[in-house]
């Protein structure tokens, strides 16, 4: 796997955050937990799509090791990779 891409990208899959036309939708979840009405809905829902990821954890370290601010990686939310981090840190 390229270091440089999304593993959904990198593994040339169709991932559960994906819609048949290709969008990936997790960066939307992310945008709506910064803040906007139903957001605590939409990233759950988007956490929920990852359980069923066959890369779940490639996508996790992927936006861990670059410090991917918005969306849904992994499962894990922006606060969540944030703490991770922090603990990691410390
Ligand atoms: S773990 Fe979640 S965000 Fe990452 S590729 Fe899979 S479904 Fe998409």
């Amino acid at each position: 796997m390229s270091r440089d891409l999304p593993p959904s990208v990198a593994y040339g899959i169709t991932t559960p955050c994906q819609t048949p036309d290709g969008v990936i939708i997790f960066g939307m979840a992310g945008d709506l937990e910064n803040g906007r009405r139903g957001a605590g809905k939409a990233s759950a829902a988007a956490r929920v799509l990852c359980l069923s990821c066959p890369v779940i954890d490639e996508c996790g370290t992927y936006a861990l090791d670059h410090g991917e601010p918005w969306g849904i990686w992994g499962g894990m939310s922006p606060r969540t990779r944030d703490l991770l981090r922090r603990q990691e840190a410390s």
